[in-house]
Order: structure tokens, then C-alpha cells, then sequence
């Protein structure tokens, strides 16, 4: 114990960078989105700045929508695609991606903002919605000390190089494929 305390402290020395980082967090597991809120809410305890942006935002409000628009330092941009499984049209939906994404660059050049959330943004490159390259360009110019947290399933092998931090959230079992409803305060 008294080896790896000195291992962990010698670690903990070494690790002097302090510079804005990218976070990605994919997978198929419940568990990305409300990370990301979590950082937010570290964020706002600090009283930074943050900015979200919900790409794919569903028909359905969520908990956090309503909580976030109380609060200060923080601004907020959702892509309403108006999305149902029915009425998939890709022409639209990708013109609402790249609008969406106009207000994301904005936020992505801002220094004054701490923290920038991507939700859902991997789709819009699965989807060819947006273009990566663009997307990889302005990640890599954005502020020295500006955070990026980007969420969604299936991130490219792009996004995860160019990120810090990926962590896959992994589905082990989920209480939707025992017929339970998505839940207030859980799910949404
Ligand atoms: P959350 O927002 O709860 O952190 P997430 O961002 O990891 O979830 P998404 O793929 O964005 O996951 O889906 C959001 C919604 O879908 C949530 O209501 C969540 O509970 C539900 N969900 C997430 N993963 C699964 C799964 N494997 N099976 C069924 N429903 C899921
Ligand atoms: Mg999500």
C-alpha cells in the first residue's frame, strides 16, 4: 500500500498540464447524457460558464431542460427535429443539423464559455448530417481552455483520437426490455 501510495503521489506530481479537454462518452449503456449534465452542474458550482447543445433532442422534455433554464451562466440550443420513427426526412433533418451546429461553433469560439456540451453529436456524423472534418477542425481550434463533453452511441474513430477522456457506457441490462416505462428523474 505504501508503494503504490508513493506511485499514485509521483503520478499526481507528474500530472501539471492544465489545458482544456475533451470528453467522450458512447456506448450502448444508459448513462451519457446525465454524465454530461454532471459535469455541467460541476461547472456551474464553480460559477464557469456553460454552453449545451442538444442535437436529436426528442419530442419528449426532460427533467434537466426545465431545471437549466433557471439557472445563470448557462445558455442553451436544442435541434428540434420534430423526429418520430414515421417521419424521417433527411433533407430537413440536416438542415436543422447545420443550423444547429452554426450556434455550436459559435460556442466553440467563444472563450468566454468554460464548458461546451455536445449532446447526441456522434449521430450527426453517423448519419452524414454534419461533416467530421469541419467538426474535427473546430474541436482542435476551439479556446486553450475551453472543456468539450460530446455524448451518443457508435462515436467515430476520429472523435475518439481527438478526445481526452472516452469512456464507453456499457448495456448490461435495462429496465425498458422489462416493459418499464422511461421514468421522471431517471430517464428523462
Ligand atoms: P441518459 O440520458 O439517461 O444518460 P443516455 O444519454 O446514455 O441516457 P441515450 O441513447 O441518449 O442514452 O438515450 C436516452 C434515453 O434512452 C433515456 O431515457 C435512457 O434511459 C434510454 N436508454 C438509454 N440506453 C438504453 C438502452 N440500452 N435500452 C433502452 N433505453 C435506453
Ligand atoms: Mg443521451
Amino acid at each position: 500500500m505504501q508503494r503504490k501510495k508513493a506511485h499514485i503521489n509521483a503520478r499526481i506530481e507528474e500530472a501539471s498540464i492544465n489545458k482544456g479537454i475533451i470528453v467522450l462518452l458512447t456506448g450502448n449503456g444508459k448513462g451519457k447524457s446525465s454524465s454530461a449534465l454532471g459535469m455541467v452542474c460541476r461547472a456551474l458550482g464553480y460559477d464557469m460558464q456553460v454552453a449545451i447543445v442538444k442535437f436529436l433532442k426528442g419530442v419528449q422534455d426532460t427533467g434537466e431542460d426545465a431545471f437549466l433554464a433557471q439557472q445563470k451562466n448557462i445558455q442553451t440550443t436544442f435541434m428540434k427535429t420534430g423526429f418520430t420513427w414515421d417521419t424521417q426526412d433527411k433533407e430537413c433533418d440536416t438542415q436543422k443539423a447545420k443550423e444547429t451546429w452554426a450556434v455550436a461553433e459559435q460556442y466553440l469560439k467563444d472563450e468566454s464559455i468554460n464548458l461546451v456540451v455536445l449532446d447526441e453529436l456522434t449521430y450527426m456524423i453517423s448519419y452524414q448530417y454534419l461533416d467530421e472534418t469541419n467538426i474535427l477542425n473546430t474541436l482542435n481550434n476551439r479556446p486553450n481552455n475551453q472543456h468539450v463533453v460530446i455524448t451518443g452511441r457508435a462515436a467515430s474513430d476520429s472523435l475518439i483520437e481527438i478526445a481526452d477522456t472516452v469512456s464507453e457506457v456499457k448495456d448490461i441490462k435495462h429496465a425498458f426490455r422489462a416493459n418499464i416505462k422511461a421514468q421522471k428523474g431517471v430517464d428523462l
